[in-house]
C-alpha cells in the first residue's frame, strides 16, 4: 500500500505539471458543451474543465426560464440569428438522442391590443427572414390554442420548447467524463500565471497548466478575465428573472408558452411572461444589483409594478404581468 500511495503521488504530480491542451473555466451550459465538444473535435487532447461550485449548472444555466427559443426575435442573416436557430435544432437533437427531458409543446405571441399589430407583423416578416415557422392567428384560432387568453391576434411559433437545462448540463458532464476529459466540482480559479506559451491556473486545489484557457464564467467572466490580464469592452450587466408558479390544480389554464409583444422601448425586457406546460411559471426579468442573487423579493415591492392581475390560483400570492392578461373567473384585478 505504501508503494501504490508513492506512485500514485509521483504519477500525481507529473500529471499536474504536464500541461493540459485546454482548460475550461466554468461548469455551466456553456463550459460544459464546450468541454464536450473540444472532446468529440480533439479526442487525443488533455481536458480540464474547473467548476467552483459543487454541483453542475449551479448558476444562469440551472435556474432560468427552461426555453428551447426559436430565434424568431433577432435581426436576420446576424450572427446570433443563426447560431440561435442551429441551436435550437441541435439541442433537439441532443437531447432526442441522450434521452434528456424537453417538449415542442411551442408557444403563441399575443397582441393584446391594435397598436401591437403592426411589431406583431414586424415579427412576422422577421420569423419568416429568419426560415421560422410562424402562422398568424385570430382572435378564435388564439382561443383554441389557449382558451384563457384573449387577443386581438397572435403569432404561433411551433418550434419553441421548453427543457430541463440542469438535466442537459449533467448529461454534458457525464459525456465529457466518458470522452476522458477531466472535470472538477468544488474547485475555484484564483489568478492566472502566464509563462511562455502555457498558462497556470491558480485555484484552490492546486495549479494546473494549460496551453489554452478557455473562459466560461458565466456573469463572472468579466473578472476571469480580468485575472489574466485582459480588459475587455464588453461590460456584464446582470438580469434577474422572477418566478411564480400556478398550483397544480389550475395549470389547466395554461397549454404552451405565452407571451405579449416585445416592446422596442425594454429591449432587455421583451418577454413580459410565459407560463410553461407542466411548470407553469411566470418570469420577468429586471436589472440586479448583483451577480448572483436567488432570495425572493418581497410582494410589497412587486405590486409597485402596473398593471398587474393577481390570480386566487396562484401559489404564495404569485402573480402575472403584462398586457396581455389570462382570462379566468377567477382572476382579480389590482
Ligand atoms: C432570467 C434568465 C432567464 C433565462 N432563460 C433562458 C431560457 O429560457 N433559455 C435559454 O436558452 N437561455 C436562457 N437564459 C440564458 C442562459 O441561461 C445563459 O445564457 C446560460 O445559462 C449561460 O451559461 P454559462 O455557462 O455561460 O453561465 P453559468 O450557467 O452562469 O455558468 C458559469 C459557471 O462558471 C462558474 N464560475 C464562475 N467563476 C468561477 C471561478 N472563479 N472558478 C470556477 N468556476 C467559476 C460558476 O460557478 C458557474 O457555474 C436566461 C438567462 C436569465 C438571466
Amino acid at each position: 500500500m505504501p508503494i501504490a500511495g508513492k506512485r500514485t503521488e509521483a504519477s500525481k504530480s507529473k500529471r499536474l505539471s504536464t500541461p493540459y491542451d485546454y482548460a475550461i473555466i466554468g461548469g455551466g451550459i456553456v463550459g460544459l458543451a464546450t468541454a464536450y465538444q473540444l472532446g468529440q473535435t480533439y479526442p487525443k487532447a488533455r481536458l480540464l474543465l474547473i467548476e467552483k461550485e459543487s454541483d453542475w449548472a449551479a448558476h444562469q444555466t440551472g435556474h432560468n426560464s427552461g426555453v428551447i427559443h426559436s430565434g424568431i426575435y433577432y435581426k436576420p442573416g446576424s450572427a446570433k440569428t443563426r447560431m440561435a436557430v442551429a441551436g435550437a435544432r441541435s439541442m433537439v437533437a441532443f437531447c432526442e438522442a441522450h434521452g434528456v427531458t424537453h417538449e415542442l409543446c411551442g408557444k403563441v405571441i399575443v397582441a393584446a391590443h391594435p397598436d401591437e399589430l403592426p411589431r406583431l407583423e414586424a415579427l412576422e416578416q422577421r420569423a419568416a427572414a429568419n426560415g421560422i415557422l410562424a402562422r398568424r392567428l385570430t382572435p378564435k384560432q388564439l382561443q383554441e390554442h389557449e382558451p384563457h387568453v384573449r387577443g386581438v391576434a397572435a403569432l404561433h411559433v411551433p418550434s419553441t420548447g421548453i427543457i430541463d437545462y440542469k438535466q442537459v448540463a449533467q448529461t454534458l458532464a457525464r459525456l465529457g467524463t466518458e470522452q476522458g476529459a477531466e472535470l472538477r466540482l468544488q474547485t475555484k480559479l484564483l489568478g492566472i500565471v502566464k509563462k511562455g506559451d502555457s498558462v497556470t491556473l491558480q485555484t484552490t486545489q492546486g495549479d494546473f497548466p494549460a496551453r489554452f484557457l478557455i473562459n466560461c464564467g458565466g456573469l463572472y467572466s468579466d473578472r476571469i478575465a480580468a485575472l489574466g490580464g485582459v480588459s475587455p469592452r464588453a461590460k456584464i450587466i446582470p438580469f434577474r428573472g422572477e418566478y411564480y408558479e400556478l398550483i397544480p390544480e389550475r395549470r389547466s389554464l395554461v397549454r404552451g408558452l405565452i407571451y405579449p409583444v416585445p416592446n422596442p422601448s425594454f429591449p432587455f425586457l421583451g418577454r413580459g411572461y410565459a407560463a410553461e406546460t407542466g411548470f407553469q411559471m411566470e418570469p420577468r426579468t429586471k436589472p440586479a444589483q448583483k451577480s448572483i442573487s436567488y432570495a425572493l423579493v418581497k410582494l410589497s415591492k412587486l405590486l409597485l409594478s402596473p398593471p398587474l392581475t393577481i390570480f386566487k390560483s396562484i401559489r404564495y400570492t404569485r402573480f402575472v404581468e403584462g398586457n396581455c392578461v389570462l382570462t379566468d373567473h377567477k382572476t382579480q384585478k389590482v
